[in-house]
């Protein structure tokens, strides 16, 4: 593999890309097939990693199977698997293998997807796919449109860049935004990114259900005019992330119609659900956003990385994000032939449609549908089993296939100190084991823990062994309480 003329042009003979390629390959299906069987999570710490992972900047060659073995061994196994079928935490990565190859080729053929002269189809599949969005979220196709992002923090931030271009134009030195203190924590971050203090923030609280309250809203909105400050944006959660709550998004857009607010929301997570009859219900008036976010690299089973951003009317993002600079105007087109890095931030941009493309022509969109339903259903099945037992008390019900629950015996009495120590460790000695990744959140002051499944190869027999093995760490706990 060391043939020094290939080698200074940074290339392999033929029968050697075949052969590493077809080694990837063979290591990847490997992974689909196997991955049920290993455990999704992992841990090391810095010393570990620098001991196997630091070496010198390496001036000379080392034979490419070489170095994926290293890499297989040592680089690889040290991640979580975000689609093992007991990875409940976070938000999981289920992704799809059609999806993963599309990758590869758009990587493999290079493709510029920043602008239309340079890739004509890579401009058409991303707006052809954001046409299926657009109609899947009830969206107009005639003026709406929306770009690809590497995730959804991105995505909320192109939306944010663009309603403050457009309700507050050069000046939001009065600005105001809203959202609930259920919100991901991305948004403050892209608020923040684009200029605004902390005193343009305000965070509305959530009702026991974690829904934005709607009276908190009105009350902060009319003391800000009062004022004289200007409220500009509110941004809604379709699915928060600790909940998988839905905010009153039919009651906020005749707000933000009635005061002139930009609204926004983020349906990172929650927003697949638009696929599943379940799920659908929940998210009513969803299109009434001006802009909304959603994360096909969540539950549209996408690989990373893959965000998007839609919204009413195309031409708001041309009009925030365009710049015209002389070297690229030979490129520039007619209208209709769009261009995305004028539609967003990134100017060089990979080929994200093709994975998207690719997979719901494979699957068909009836199979992301089943997906997403039976997610739902597997969360409403596990809140029934954790309602039934003497040992598990739901704290929130079953919603867009999140839920949240704790350890919490009948029977006896446990200071709440006590229960968020017990359940912390549950999490704890389950993390630890590697059996299943299950992390707690805080809900009303409580220690939880929080299951999201939107894997749609995790079954119910995954989440019985996870509470068997749970409720074992919990008697233990009661042990040593006992003790004391
Ligand atoms: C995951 C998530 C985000 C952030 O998306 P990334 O793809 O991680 O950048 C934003 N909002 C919500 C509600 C999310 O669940």
């Amino acid at each position: 593999m060391n043939d020094n003329n290939l080698n200074n042009k940074l290339m392999l003979s033929k029968e050697d890309m075949l052969q590493y390629g077809y080694r990837i390959i063979e290591h990847i299906v490997d992974h689909f097939e196997n991955q049920n069987d290993k455990k999704p999570v992992t841990s090391a710490s810095r010393q570990e990693m620098d001991a196997l992972l630091a070496e010198d900047i390496p001036h000379t060659p080392t034979p490419a199977n070489d170095v994926l073995d290293f890499v297989m061994d040592h680089v690889i196994p040290h991640g979580n698997i975000v689609s093992h079928p007991k990875s409940f935490s976070f938000v999981p990565g289920p992704s799809n293998y059609v999806s993963a190859m599309a990758d590869t080729l758009a990587t493999g053929f290079n493709i510029f997807s920043g602008g239309w002269a340079a890739s004509p189809a890579a401009a058409e599949l991303e707006i052809q796919t954001m046409n299926w969005l657009l109609e899947i979220f009830g969206f107009p196709k005639k003026n709406g449109g929306g770009i690809f992002t590497s995730g959804g923090s991105m995505a909320n931030l192109t939306g944010l860049v663009t309603a403050r271009r457009i309700k507050c134009g050069d000046d939001f030195s009065k600005a105001v935004i809203y959202l609930s203190d259920q919100a991901h924590s991305s948004n403050i971050k892209a608020i923040k990114v684009i200029g605004f203090k902390k005193e343009q923030i305000r965070i509305i609280p959530t009702d026991i259900e974690f829904k934005l309250s709607i009276n908190k809203l009105k009350n902060a909105i009319a003391k800000d005019r009062l004022e004289g400050l200007h409220p500009f944006c509110m941004i809604a959660s379709a699915g928060t992330t600790n909940t998988g709550t839905v905010d009153p998004l039919d009651e906020l857009a005749t707000i933000c119609k009635n005061e002139d607010l930009w609204f926004h929301i983020d349906g990172a997570f929650g927003g697949a659900a638009i696929l599943a009859k379940d799920g659908k219900k929940f998210l009513k008036g969803i299109e009434k956003a001006d802009s909304l976010t959603v994360d096909p690299h969540k539950w549209f089973f996408q690989p990373y990385e893959m965000g998007c951003l839609l919204v009413k009317n195309h031409s708001w993002l041309s009009g925030t994000f365009s710049e015209k600079p002389e070297y690229l105007r030979d490129i520039e087109g007619n209208e209709s032939e769009i261009n995305f890095y004028d539609h967003g931030i990134q100017l060089t941009r990979r080929f994200r449609a093709l994975k998207f493309y690719m997979s719901l022509k494979t699957f068909g969109l009836d199979a992301f549908k089943n997906a997403v339903q039976y997610n739902i259903e597997l969360a409403e099945k596990t809140e029934a089993i954790l309602r039934k037992s003497a040992k598990w008390e739901v704290i929130s019900p079953a919603t867009l296939g999140v839920i949240n629950y704790r350890y919490h015996p009948i029977n006896h009495t446990l200071s709440e100190e006590q229960l968020d120590k017990i359940n912390q460790n549950i999490s704890k000695k389950i993390t630890a084991s590697g059996d299943a990744l299950l992390v707690t959140t805080i809900l009303q002051g409580q220690v939880v823990l929080r299951m999201c499944l939107i894997n749609p190869r995790t079954t119910l027999q995954h989440i019985q062994d996870t509470l068997d093995q749970c409720e074992a760490y919990g008697a233990e706990e009661m042990e040593t309480i006992q003790e004391k």
